[in-house]
């Protein structure tokens, strides 16, 4: 899917009241305090730049699932008192989302000032894109700004409803989402490389899919690996299986064959007797995994061959781990791959959300790889080619 969508920084927002929908669903501990702000820090550069052209701001998120009621565990409070110190003045929170509080707060904020509403999801009518709900919230702005690409997958009433009132660009962090992961995509500095892991086959179908229709090489990883060994004739012995879909696995290799496009499956395997931290395990060769093993992480021979693969790409996209990276003894292929990336000089390098970028992150490679996706099912969806309604939403350049 490509996106041309116009930004913040295509539309005047001096004076205008600006509706921000940002992703503030933050961790927290049992008594709320949050123990990594780092989503709250990632929003403000957009808010920052309307903050200073004199924008009247208003801030809206979800939190948490509190399933349509207004339960205070699952409160913005600790949102407001973690933006008013990063933005030096109090960022005053509404009570509600678009009751009294919020209609009063909205029409008060002054130019170069913010005020964040309550959660959106202690509204039923936000999940299910009531029209009448988004046209309240859209009415408290002149103009909607989409800066939350975690849920941008999702067709909810303050991701996408509003848009269909005010005129609605999206901020920084959507912007460079959908720029880089739209040029990987569509005109990708090649050899473009694709390596998809994690658990399950069934969760990837669309992204193997689709990127076959646009990689020079896919490597598969993971759990989702011994469907495709199984597929191919081997037996995987307890290796995770998704029966129903060796034929889709088979479909795959086929396609990849006649596209002319690299598929590297695992050739060996560390192969586990249970699924433990602390199982014996043995490096077997993918033709003779034993009936009474599992294989958690790829072996030496395949990081040997992932890792050529990785050398002497232009650009590479991740998305899963290689094994059980949970566990020390089966984090190794993933690490490998990290580190393969991480050093690959000159490669546009793409983390596509969820459990890989978590590998990253621990590993300390976050700074040098090109772009973290700040959305596991967004980029998923992304990289299927499917649309994302909270950025088809938006207005077009
Ligand atoms: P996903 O959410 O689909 O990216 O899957 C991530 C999960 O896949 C992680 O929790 C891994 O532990 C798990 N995983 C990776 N490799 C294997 C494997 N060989 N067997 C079982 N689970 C795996």
């Amino acid at each position: 899917m490509k996106y041309n969508k116009k930004s913040v920084e295509d539309i005047n927002v001096t004076g205008k009241k600006v509706l921000i929908r940002c992703d503030f669903n933050v961790p927290q501990d049992e008594n709320g305090n949050i123990t990594n702000d780092k989503r709250i820090v990632a929003s403000l550069p957009t808010i920052k730049y309307l903050l200073e052209n004199k924008a009247k701001v208003i801030l809206c998120s979800h939190l948490g699932r509190p399933k349509g009621k207004i339960d205070m565990k699952f409160s913005l409070k600790p949102v407001a008192e973690s933006l008013t110190k990063h933005l030096g003045f109090p960022v005053k929170l509404a009570s509600d989302v678009i009751g009294e509080s919020a209609m009063s707060l909205a029409s008060s904020v002054k130019e170069g000032e913010a005020i964040l509403l309550e959660n959106v999801r202690f509204h039923e009518e936000e999940e299910k894109n009531d029209p009448e709900f988004a046209k309240k919230l859209a009415s408290l702005a002149d103009i909607y700004v989409n800066d939350a690409f975690g849920t941008a997958h999702r067709a909810h009433a303050s991701t996408a409803g509003v848009a269909a009132y005010i005129p609605a660009v999206c901020g920084f962090l959507i912007q460079k989402e959908i720029t880089i992961m739209g040029k990987a995509l569509e005109n990708p500095k090649r050899p473009l490389v694709a390596i998809l892991g994690g658990a399950k086959v069934s969760d990837k179908i669309g992204v193997i899919n689709n990127l076959l229709e646009k990689c020079d090489t896919i490597i598969i990883g993971g759990g989702m690996a011994y469907t495709f060994l199984k597929a191919e004739g081997l037996e995987i012995g307890k290796s995770l299986l998704e029966e129903d879909k060796t034929s889709y696995a088979l479909e795959m290799i086929n396609k990849a064959k006649q596209k002319g496009v690299k598929m590297l499956l695992p050739t060996d395997v560390l192969a586990a007797d249970t699924f433990a931290a602390d199982s014996p395990y043995i490096i077997a060769d993918c033709t003779s995994i034993p009936e009474d093993k599992m294989g958690l992480d790829i072996g030496p021979k395949t990081i040997q061959s992932y890792t050529n693969a990785i050398h002497g790409s232009g650009t590479v996209i991740w998305n899963g781990p290689m094994g059980v990276f949970e566990f020390e003894n089966f984090s190794k292929g993933t690490s490998a791959i990290a580190n393969a990336i991480a050093n690959e000089n000159g490669v546009i390098s793409i983390i596509g959300g969820g459990d890989s970028v978590a590998a990253v992150k621990k590993l300390g490679y976050s700074d040098k790889m090109t772009h973290i996706s700040t959305g596991g099912g967004a980029s998923l969806e992304f990289l299927e080619g499917l649309e994302l309604p909270g950025i088809a939403c938006l207005l077009d350049k």
